[in-house]
């Protein structure tokens, strides 16, 4: 049986594969392995994708966010606005710099945050709106700016999942006053292991996280403030030099690919299909539907051999670590209601017609086997 993985790099490889060992072998030469060209390099570049003045690479996803953060001055006493269904990333780095998590709903159709439930959330100690372009749908930016701006509060966009996305034809991770995002590998824009950046028009932001990812100094003997360890190695940021010349053309591949699922499935069983808002540019970096038969399809695709996974199947406020925090289930029905029902499906650049075929074949089987009265019985 041929079995279809839920990811694939290999593609991505054969591409650039050729010029990634070459960038290496030259970053082993240099003998210079933090805080050079070749980071400085990726920086500008980053920062000209993202048009923004700035960016700054740094260790991974969940440290671009906490500095992101600490350089809005966020700390205990003030209230986050952060979205119920995330990577439990998002919520950690907000707890980690004492500040306290308000989570708000989503709206079921995009997974971003329901800007409705935002304003109602909003309090005399909300500081910042995190707003996280799930699963490459970027949130409503015009609602948030707009909010932002009536209650005086900062932005953080968590531009982990969505490089190269876009609302209003202006690129995600240039709305906030600073921005972070994650280079792990599996993302849209990947390193080979740990990675991050924030981006930002600030100088002042960008200074700020320029000394704390380096332990707070300004230069080689004076230290400015108590920061940390959190540098994107240069040879990951020559890796990633590498890759981002080809984002673009990937990111497309990958809204071909949701286009032929859109197609192939639409109608199929009870099944609720990714939306793409008319102001947005959606770059899929996973393509996900909802099925109240979600477990049952999930095994049926195994058995076809096609791997799935699930984005995320137990939400922040039910998860062990924050039982602190006091919330149950039932507090956040549609955040809930989501994890017990998507699915992600394969989708990466190089995945193939036969195989996109093939998944919405198995898909189709699924529910023509199991027809839903049927279905419906037993679920209930
Ligand atoms: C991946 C991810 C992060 C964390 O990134 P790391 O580099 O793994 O620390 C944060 N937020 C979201 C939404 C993510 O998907």
């Amino acid at each position: 049986m041929k079995t279809i993985p839920f990811l694939s790099l290999e593609p991505q490889h054969a591409l650039t594969g050729t010029e990634i060992k070459e960038v290496l072998t030259n970053g082993f030469e240099k003998n210079w392995y933090i805080l050079g060209d070749s980071l400085k390099r990726f920086e500008e570049e980053y920062a000209r994708f993202s048009g923004v003045q700035y960016c700054l690479g740094v260790g991974n996803g969940h440290d671009a966010l906490y500095m992101a953060l600490r350089a809005c001055s966020i700390g205990p006493g003030d209230e986050v606005l952060v979205p119920a269904n995330t990577y439990i990333a998002t919520w950690l780095s907000v707890s980690r710099t004492g500040a306290t998590i308000v989570p708000v709903e989503p709206d079921a159709l995009t997974f971003t945050l329901d800007v409705n439930e935002l304003e109602k959330k909003i309090t005399t100690k909300s500081k910042l709106i995190l707003p996280v372009h799930l699963y490459g749908h970027p949130c409503n930016m015009t609602s948030v700016e707009d909010l932002a701006k009536r209650y005086q509060l900062l932005i953080i966009e968590d531009n982990a999942q969505a490089h190269g996305a876009s609302w209003n034809g202006k690129v995600t991770g240039s709305f906030g006053d600073i921005n972070a995002t994650s280079f792990y590998p599996t993302k849209n824009l990947g390193a080979l292991g740990d990675g991050g950046a924030i981006t930002t028009n600030s100088e002042s932001f960008a200074g700020f996280v320029r000394r704390h990812r380096n332990y707070g100094f300004t230069d080689k003997d004076h230290c400015e403030q108590q920061g940390i360890n959190s540098r994107l190695d240069d040879l990951q940021a020559a890796v990633l030099s590498v890759k981002l010349k080809y984002l673009s053309r990937w990111n497309e591949q990958r809204r071909k690919i949701a286009l032929q699922y859109g197609d192939l499935l639409k109608g199929v069983g009870d099944l609720e299909l990714p939306t793409e808002q008319v102001e947005a540019r959606h770059v899929y970096h996973l393509f996900v539907i909802r099925s109240t038969y979600r477990d049952k399809l999930k095994e049926y695709l195994k058995s076809s051999g096609v791997e799935t996974m699930i984005h995320y199947p137990i939400p922040p406020h039910l998860q062990q670590a924050y039982t602190s925090l006091g919330f149950k289930k039932g507090d956040f029905p549609v955040t809930e209601q989501l994890a017990s029902t998507s699915l992600s499906l394969p989708l990466w650049p190089g995945l193939k017609d036969d195989q996109i075929h093939f998944i919405c074949d198995r898909i189709q089987n699924f529910f023509n086997r199991y027809p839903l009265s049927v279905n419906r019985g037993c679920a209930w």
